[in-house]
């Protein structure tokens, strides 16, 4: 009772940081992370290791004098470090997918740098296995509990749909690609026009979709992963429930969107095509953002129609919607300036 309180005090949004593990790619031979540490559940420490490592200090908030601080204290609702498995994280969301099929819109989040491990925690490694992420998870978790609910008389249609957005522009990665989409509202519902609903009865089809639309990726670029670092992928199921005892009805939506690379790209440097993605990525990454911060202060004007990514999620954000983000961070020394803004941001919206 005393946790719904002050869950309801606190809104519908929270956040849990994640530090992902190293990886051979990473060249750590050590295979220590000296400068990440994990308080306890709810917070982390950052420590600047030596002088000479690679660290904005204007982004360290130094005064502009010389020596800033050495060491960064932020606290989430949950952090997970480096040896958390994907059960564990799963454990703590699995709570929120119930809600979804009980007719609550959901919205989860990956934020963070380019290889911070956003697609790793929500999709996982190799399917079927240990690695499996959320997406998976959370599907196994509604086919059971829709199969568990049928004894009480209800039955569930689920249908997916699975698009991108790139520079602004909506793509959809399970139907014919090159369509216009617009976004739409129709019943109090935030709809795209044109874009492919597919009804999904069980777990492999769902797997198959997600195959599906990393081959879309794969066509729309030489380098996905280069191609999926600057895209946001939005993963949609809409959970409708009938109860044919007593009548009922359940309408709940689930999102699951693995946000484009939050590095901070410069406008500078960057000309053509990769100055257009720049610009698009740093606007829609600061208008989540700003539409979170609105909701939490609970403002009269929530900037939803500034991206088009808030203008898709704007029923799976506010209102009686329950919303998390995961802010990944990498365990590489060199990436510590990007860390301490990727906390920045996710302290901020906390
Ligand atoms: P992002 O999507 O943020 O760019 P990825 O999810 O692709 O990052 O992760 C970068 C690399 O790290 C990938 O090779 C991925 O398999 C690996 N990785 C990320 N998180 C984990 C983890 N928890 N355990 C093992 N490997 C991980
Ligand atoms: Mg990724």
């Amino acid at each position: 009772q005393l946790h719904n309180t002050v869950q309801e005090l606190k809104g519908n949004i929270r956040v849990f940081c994640r530090i992902r593990p190293i990886i051979p790619s990473d060249n750590m031979p050590g295979g220590k992370i000296a400068h990440l540490t994990v308080l306890h559940d709810k917070s982390l420490e950052v420590h600047k290791l030596n002088a000479d490592m690679t660290l904005n200090e204007s982004s360290m908030n130094a005064p502009a004098s010389g020596k800033g601080p050495s060491k960064f204290e932020f606290s989430f609702d949950r952090v997970f470090g480096p040896n958390a498995t994907q059960q564990n994280i799963f454990d703590e969301i699995s709570q929120l997918i119930q809600s979804a099929l009980d007719g609550y819109n959901v919205c989860i989040f990956a934020y963070g740098q380019t290889g911070s491990g956003k697609t790793f925690t929500m999709e996982g490694g190799t399917a079927g296995s240990e690695s499996d992420g959320m997406i998976p998870r959370s599907v196994r978790l509604i086919f059971a509990a829709c199969e568990a609910l049928k004894a009480k008389g209800w039955v569930y249609k689920i249908e997916a749909s699975f698009l991108e957005i790139y520079n602004e522009q909506i793509r959809d990665l399970l139907g014919p690609s090159g369509g216009v989409h617009d976004i739409r509202v129709v019943n109090n519902e935030t709809i795209v026009t044109n874009l492919k609903v597919e009804e999904v009865t069980n777990e492999q089809q769902v797997h198959n979709l997600l195959a599906r639309a990393q081959q879309q990726r794969a066509v729309a670029s030489t380098s996905c992963n280069e191609h999926s670092s600057r895209s946001h992928s939005v993963l949609r199921l809409k959970l409708t429930g009938v109860n044919a005892d007593t009548t009922e009805t359940s309408n709940g939506v689930l999102y699951m969107v693995d946000l484009a690379g939050s590095e901070r790209l410069k406008e500078s440097g960057a000309t053509g095509d990769r100055l257009t993605e720049t610009k698009h990525i740093n606007k829609s990454l600061s208008n989540l953002g700003n539409v979170i911060m609105a909701l939490a202060a609970k403002e009269s004007h929530i900037p939803y129609r500034n991206s088009k990514l808030t203008l898709l999620l704007q029923q799976a954000l506010g209102g009686s919607a329950k919303t998390l983000m995961f802010v990944n961070v990498s365990p590489k020394e060199n990436c510590t300036s990007e860390t301490v803004n990727s906390l920045r941001f996710a302290a901020k919206v906390n």
